[in-house]
């Protein structure tokens, strides 16, 4: 691991019961971050705008690995790779505690892209097994039902998905159980609240609410929240995705498909979901008849029995999108007690457990778990 160019002083010190930690936003990131922050022993208020739970968290598609994930950089791949190896752990322990399952589930993906160079190196790097399958028979032992076109496929058997309203509530009902953790929902933040240079609490449309550190996890719409005397930090900017939701009969898919950017995700009840567009038109949040008919599309060309299939539910969330897709996480490079932990773009939920503990590493001045600095505030990337 590099050097640590942490330049702020560690807000935290000495009893963790007399440090109150003020989290923006009950999504994935921010829920994950107060119930690790409890654990440690700090105080947690989550100061929420709306319904806990349901935004860009509650809308995504809940697989745990970045599409493409060849693509990306290091910094989003070793976020990847630790929260793969812990989510079966979070997801029975959830499972256990609170008595809803997230439904994590090892569906593999089958990829009907030309595969790309790049697949043999991630797959070796980062121990993930890869099948090259050739001829319509052999991807239909993998999936039957899909369009006999597709003649070449790139078998992914290991990569799992997670169905995030589950995971959602499960995390919301476990957040509950615990008496460090107050949640104030339809509460908007907005400002956070400085004395000389230092958050001292958020200012919301309910009041002020005084902390010693202030986390902000509000997804899309963080950068809204700081200073403006605080812009130089690097944008997150929301990026719209639907998606559409076919229900079948279970069992009738049961591996992830992708082509070209598209996917579908098989629930187990025989839910399929179809998704997603990419869309930058601010932050709006309207579905629209193309999209769904784009989406429909794909799917039927995939697995033409989907023909049949209603349609029953449709869609759209705001992606925390930024330049690179590697998140925002760590101190604010110009206010002190203020920490980042947004901007996850398209892997919120694959990045987010180790994005959260790293953040989390980062307020209490443990030794992170990675190298923060690919994960700088300041805006020179
Ligand atoms: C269509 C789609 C498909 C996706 N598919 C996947 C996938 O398959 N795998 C994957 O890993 N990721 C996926 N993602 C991305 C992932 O969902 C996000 O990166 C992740 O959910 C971001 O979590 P978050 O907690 O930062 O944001 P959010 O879940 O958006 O939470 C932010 C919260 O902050 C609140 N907030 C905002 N402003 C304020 C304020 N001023 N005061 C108080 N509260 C405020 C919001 O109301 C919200 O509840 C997908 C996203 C979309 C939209």
């Amino acid at each position: 691991m590099g050097s640590i160019p942490i330049t702020r002083s560690n807000p935290v010190s000495g009893d963790p019961s007399m440090n109150k930690v003020i989290i923006t936003g009950a999504g994935a990131i921010g829920l994950m971050s107060a119930r690790q922050l409890a654990m440690a022993g700090y105080p947690v208020t989550v100061v929420e705008r709306g319904e806990p739970g349901r935004e860009s968290s509650w809308a995504g598609g809940g697989i745990v690995s970045p599409l493409y994930p060849w693509r990306y950089p290091d910094a989003v791949n070793q976020l990847a790779d630790y929260s793969q190896q812990r989510y079966p752990a979070l997801a029975m322990m959830l499972k256990e505690t609170t008595g809803i399952d997230p439904e994590l589930l090892e569906s593999g993906m089958l990829l009907l892209d030309d595969p790309e160079p790049e697949i043999d190196a991630w797959s070796e790097r980062w121990n993930h097994p890869v099948e090259y399958l050739d001829g319509a028979a052999a991807i239909a032992a993998v999936q039957p039902g899909l369009n006999s076109d597709y003649s070449r496929a790139t078998w992914l058997p290991d990569l799992m998905q997670l169905r995030n309203p589950r995971l959602l509530a499960a995390l919301l009902a476990d957040v509950g159980q615990r008496p460090q953790i107050t949640l104030t929902a339809h509460a908007q933040v907005q400002s956070i609240a400085l004395d000389n240079g230092r958050a001292v609490g958020v200012e919301t449309d309910k009041g002020r609410i005084e902390g010693d550190i202030v986390l902000i996890c509000a997804g899309a719409w963080s950068s809204g929240l700081l200073p403006e005397s605080a812009l130089s930090a690097r944008r997150v900017e929301p990026v719209k995705g639907q998606m559409i939701q076919f229900q079948t009969a279970p069992g009738m898919l049961a591996r992830m498909v992708m082509r070209d950017s598209r996917y579908l995700i098989p629930r187990k009840d025989g839910l399929i979901l179809a998704g997603s567009t990419l869309e930058h038109t601010g932050f709006e949040k309207q579905t629209d008849q193309q999209a769904l008919e784009q989406l429909r599309d794909f799917a039927i060309d995939v697995v033409p029995a989907l023909r049949d299939a209603p349609i029953v539910n449709h869609w759209a969330g705001l992606r925390p999108g930024t330049d690179t897709g590697i998140p925002l996480i760590g101190p604010h490079p110009e206010i002190d007690n203020l920490f980042i932990n947004a901007g996850h773009f398209r892997n919120g939920i694959v990045i987010g457990l180790a994005s959260v503990r790293l953040g989390i590493d980062l307020i209490l001045g443990n030794p992170p778990i990675f190298d923060p600095e690919p994960y700088q505030i300041a805006g020179n990337h």
